[in-house]
């Protein structure tokens, strides 16, 4: 996907901060100190790689603001990984967390390198030296990592051994982890049921009914593949699914476990082999015919040369900052009701941080009680920005950031400048 995005992805974060502050009327004070991360860190990863070479990998996390609480944020293993989209990632993680009324502040990390070139003990060794290199700096009070794209359990389960090694066993310096190392039941599938409680409440509200629905899905990792379960199993049809190679399209609807398999053991959905379905360009999926779209892939992939073309009624963003500003206004004129990354997303930060109380209390939730928690932070999050939209009469994006700032910037003055 073409990460079309004009200004840099921080600029764009500053942007929806700054529409947010205009309307909440925040002084040139805090517009600094909330435009301003609190502390950034790259380092250098040298790495003798199993095929004998030495290579240099660079690593990254930004912590933006810790107002509310301890920074939170994943980190991701990609090729693309640089300064600039960790310090906007980071930034929406201070306002995610804050819209969706969690303790914490933001962050976000990231080795920029392409984890399916290095073999596993590469892996291992590339995150026991990124974990050395940032122990001083992560601590269960002070900023919590977690798994985001490239990333995994297993990579969570070395950086909590490595930094247990310089301060104890401290399982809740990280989350999503395996269960059997204090990981949460529920985190696996969390962003995506928390994404799929925020369409089902959506949906009477903009007279759709999610019976016989149509879903087209970008990205069919941890966030696709189980908002289209959730999703499907609610009644919804999905049509499209498409992943790095491709488009799936199955106008009759797909069969969301064949699809994981297939996926599993050939590498893409767009080997699944059903004469019913087409194979696309991976790029054609945002323009089908279907009345739910979710991009839960990379950022930008609604962009102003595509957004024209989008037949879909509602927008939940799965990934964070799919569609550029030029497209939000397209969308917006064409009266297309988007459910934003820092709302529709947050399903995984609000399940990482149940597994970090749970750590916290040394206790184990039963897996009802952390979808149970999850629905009522999701549905509470709905109604503060909906009174937000409405309070402001602007769309749900930029409600979320009012909701954002204007809890993240009471807690700053609260707190004092010092
Ligand atoms: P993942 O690595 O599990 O899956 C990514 C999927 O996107 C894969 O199927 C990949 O093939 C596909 N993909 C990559 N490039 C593509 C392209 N150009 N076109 C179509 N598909 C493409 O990642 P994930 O954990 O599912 O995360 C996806 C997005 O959701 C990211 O933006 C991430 O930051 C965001 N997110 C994830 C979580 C989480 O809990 N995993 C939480 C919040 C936000």
């Amino acid at each position: 996907m073409s990460e079309q995005q004009p200004v840099s992805a921080f600029e764009t974060v500053n942007q929806l901060f700054a529409r947010a502050a205009d309307l909440l009327e925040l002084d040139e004070e805090k517009r600094i100190e909330l435009t301003t991360p609190y502390r950034e860190l790259m380092v250098r990863l040298p790495l003798l790689t199993e095929d004998g070479k030495v290579r240099v990998f660079r690593g990254y996390r930004v912590q933006h603001d810790n107002s509310r609480g301890p920074m939170k944020g994943g980190i991701r293993y990609h090729p693309d990984a640089d300064l600039d989209e960790v310090r906007a990632l980071a930034a929406l993680m201070t306002f995610k967390t804050a819209v969706v009324n969690l303790p914490y502040g933001g962050a976000k990390g990231g080795i920029q390198c392409d984890p399916r070139e290095l073999t596993r003990l590469d892996l291992e060794r590339l995150t026991r030296r990124f974990a050395q290199r940032m122990e001083g700096f992560i601590g269960v009070r002070e900023d919590i990592p977690g798994p985001d794209m490239g990333t995994n359990y297993q990579i969570m389960s070395w950086l909590m051994d490595e930094y247990s090694k310089f301060h104890g066993y401290s399982p809740g310096v990280v989350t999503g982890k395996p269960l059997s190392l204090g990981g949460s039941k529920g985190r696996i599938s969390a962003t995506g049921r928390g994404l799929f409680f925020a369409v089902e409440r959506i949906a009477p509200d903009i007279g759709l009914d999610l019976k016989g629905a149509r879903v087209a899905v970008q990205g069919f990792g941890n966030v696709g593949y189980w908002a289209a379960r959730f999703l499907a199993d609610a009644g919804c049809r999905i049509v499209a699914v498409s992943d790095i190679e491709g488009t799936l399209y199955c106008p009759d609807g797909l069969d969301i476990e064949a699809m994981r398999q297939v996926a599993e053991d050939k590498g893409s959905v767009i080997h699944l082999g059903d004469s019913n379905c087409q194979v696309l360009d991976r790029d054609d999926l945002i323009g089908l015919d279907c009345d739910i779209l979710i991009p839960a892939a990379l950022g930008g992939a609604i962009h102003k040369d595509n957004a024209a073309d989008i037949k879909a009624r509602l927008i939940a963003e799965g990934a964070n900052h799919p569609t550029t500003p030029e497209a939000d206004v397209i969308l917006a004129e064409r009266g297309i009701t988007v459910l934003p990354d820092i709302y529709a997303n947050a399903g995984g930060v609000t399940v990482s941080y149940f597994e970090w109380v749970q750590n916290l209390q040394q206790v184990s939730w039963e897996e009802q009680r952390v979808d149970d928690a999850l629905r009522k932070v999701m549905l509470d999050a709905y109604d503060d920005l909906n009174a937000a939209a409405e309070e402001f009469d602007t769309d749900l994006r930029t409600a979320a950031f009012i909701v954002a700032v204007r809890r993240v910037a009471e807690a700053a003055r609260l707190r004092g400048l010092h």
